[in-house]
């Protein structure tokens, strides 16, 4: 089942949303301080997020930049909620990384349906992506596991995401940066260097049970690939 994580300063607002999408069959999570978003989206994880522009302490635009820049959660629907009806107030959610813009008041059916299609677009993708196959290492991506052949192999989550980004496109050479800005996100300042370091451990945990896939392409960055491997 989705949750729905509704940010809502106004109660009276937070209650209509929450009631109409319970009875449309969604859990909700309703939160209405700006500073309590980030521990709870950390936490519960939201299918998606509807998120009011006008909140105390810190802006819902504020708070929509920073999820984006969260590699966990840069994918997470996220349908900005405001009074704001002005043309370059929409312009300035959009761009700060909101999928889509409900202006109140707004009607429910109206709403509802924007939810959903904002769901069936990431349900669509996270469909294509259940697992991903290189050789013989499975990389499965709901349950956050990696597999080479019937061995599972344990990996810290930053090994996990440069993994699935390489794994994703085989044969692609990513580069440090390509991997810095997906899998630290742009917020925060990491030196390449630190990128050769998970590879190395990244390497030492797959190479356990089997050939070297992973490929360093000299002051380039890094690919999957069988070339040299025979
Ligand atoms: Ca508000």
């Amino acid at each position: 089942m989705a949750t729905v994580l509704i940010v809502e300063d106004e109660q009276a607002i937070a209650l209509l949303i929450k009631y109409n999408l319970e009875k449309a069959g969604y859990e909700t999570i309703c939160v209405s301080q700006g500073n309590k978003v980030l521990p709870v989206v950390e936490k519960n994880n939201p299918s998606l997020i509807l998120l009011d522009w006008m909140l105390p302490e810190i802006s819902g635009l504020e708070l929509c930049k920073i999820i984006r820049n969260n590699p966990e959660h840069k994918n997470t629907p996220i349908i900005m909620l405001t009074a704001k009806g002005q043309e370059e107030d929409k312009i300035a959610g959009l761009s700060a990384g909101a999928d889509d813009y409900v202006t109140k008041p707004f009607s429910v059916p109206e709403l509802l349906a924007r939810i959903q299609t904002n769901l069936r677009r990431v349900g669509n993708m996270s469909n294509d992506k259940k697992e991903y196959v290189f050789k013989d290492i499975i990389l499965k991506t709901r349950e956050k596991k990696v597999f080479r052949g019937e061995n599972y192999i344990q990996l810290a989550p930053t090994e996990f995401r440069i993994l699935k980004m390489l794994i994703t496109t085989p044969r692609q050479v990513f580069s440090r940066d390509d991997l810095l800005k997906e899998v630290w996100g742009n917020s925060v300042y990491v030196e390449a260097r630190t990128v050769d370091v998970h590879i190395r451990r990244l390497r030492k945990a797959l190479n356990e049970f089997g050939p070297d896939y992973i490929r360093t392409i000299r002051s380039t960055g890094y690919s999957i690939d069988d070339h040299d491997i025979t």
